[in-house]
């Protein structure tokens, strides 16, 4: 098995039945999983040295007209505590994260009826003609060719749209009521005609998800390419249908993240506030894993429990924006530092990547 980890290694790919394989070996011996990714640590280190790049994350509004079974802010979920920021209360977000050394801000957010292109169009334009030199990513969901068209002449550089799952059956079971996964897919690749840089991704552990379907969704990214893959452990929120499931294991999502840096040498790839919130220091362990960006919450402080895709979602200390001076030391923990810089896509210098 390690034989599969330095062949991955070398030519980033492998087939998919020796993907899952390693996989599933690597859940149940340690010493696999360890060599998978210290491997996944090295790939990083050549590509990024030992420079962790910050998003500034603002949650833009906790209302959906999505029914996802998963996610804490789906439109069934009646106890949800539901806020709104206004494009002023984003910009306080943004100043205070450009002062604190953000060269990024991530402009997530439920998909809200009222951000409409006329709300958000000249927000973004807002953000991009006062901080020229910060990197604008948006992770709004699902909208239309002509949306994402104007919000990127708008300024919006980078979009997240994390593609779920890659299996057509289990799509359809986790999102009823949805447009489908071939919709999701079409999405993302109208991101990508318009000039983002496009991120997919999924959680690892959700109900009905096997590792069989994590080789799917690997190989799904193989063929789109993305410049950024979101991976983090499901986490179970007590008022949605999955309730009752586990969390999603610590060793899968670390392997599937070991084996994404691996495929994908100079993507972009978030330790997830999910993985924070898994384990104590998830964090790191995602850094140590092959990630090499985090994402600190830049909300105000008044709404951030209430973006609650998860249950005791962390978005405070080390996750929190006011709190950087944690995350460096953590960092330092570890022989890594904060990368202060846009931390762009730079294409890979792998020839069989791309
Ligand atoms: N509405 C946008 C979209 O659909 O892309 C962005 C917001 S959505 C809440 C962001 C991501 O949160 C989703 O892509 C999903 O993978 C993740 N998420 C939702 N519920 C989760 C849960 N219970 N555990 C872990 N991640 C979750």
């Amino acid at each position: 098995m390690e034989g599969l980890v330095d062949r991955l290694a070398i030519h980033h790919t492998l087939d998919a039945s020796s993907l899952e394989n390693l996989l599933e070996c690597a859940v149940h011996d340690t010493n696999l999983l360890q060599h998978l990714r210290n491997t996944a640590v090295r790939t990083a280190q050549e590509q990024f040295g030992r420079g962790v790049y910050i998003r500034g994350l603002i949650e833009l509004s906790s209302h959906c007209h999505r029914d996802c079974l998963y996610c804490g802010l789906r439109r069934s979920n009646s106890t949800a505590d539901r806020y709104r920021l206004t494009p002023d209360e984003v910009m306080a977000c943004c100043e205070e994260g450009h002062r604190l050394g953000f060269r990024t801000f991530v402009l997530q957010s439920g998909e809200d009826a009222v951000h409409t292109d006329e709300w958000l169009v000249p927000l973004v334009s807002r953000i991009h003609s006062r901080y020229p030199d910060t990197a604008i990513t948006l992770s709004l969901g699902e909208r239309s060719d002509t949306s994402y068209i104007r919000l990127r002449e708008a300024g919006a550089d980078r979009y997240l749209l994390r593609h779920e799952t890659a299996n057509e059956t289990l799509y359809t079971s986790l999102h009823p009521h949805s447009r489908g996964l071939r919709h999701r897919l079409a999405c993302t690749q109208s991101l990508q005609r318009a000039g983002y840089q496009v991120g997919l991704g999924m959680m690892i552990g959700v109900k009905g998800q096997t590792v069989h379907n994590i080789v799917e969704d690997l190989m799904l990214m193989r063929r789109m390419q993305p410049e950024m893959i979101g991976i983090g452990p499901f986490i179970p929120h007590p008022a949605t249908p999955l309730a009752d499931h586990p969390a999603g294991s610590l060793g899968l999502t670390l392997a599937t993240l070991a084996i994404s840096r691996l495929m994908f040498p100079s993507a972009l790839i978030p330790s997830t506030t999910a993985l924070a919130t898994l384990i104590p220091n998830g964090r790191l362990e995602g850094i140590l894993s092959g990630a090499n960006v985090v994402m600190p919450n830049l909300s105000p402080t008044d709404v951030r429990t209430k973006y609650a895709i998860y249950a005791n979602k962390a978005s405070w200390g080390a996750e929190a924006a006011e709190g950087l001076q944690a995350l460096e030391d953590e960092l330092h923990g570890i022989g890594y530092h904060i990368d202060y810089s846009r931390g762009d896509y730079i294409p890979a210098k792998y020839s069989s990547e791309r």
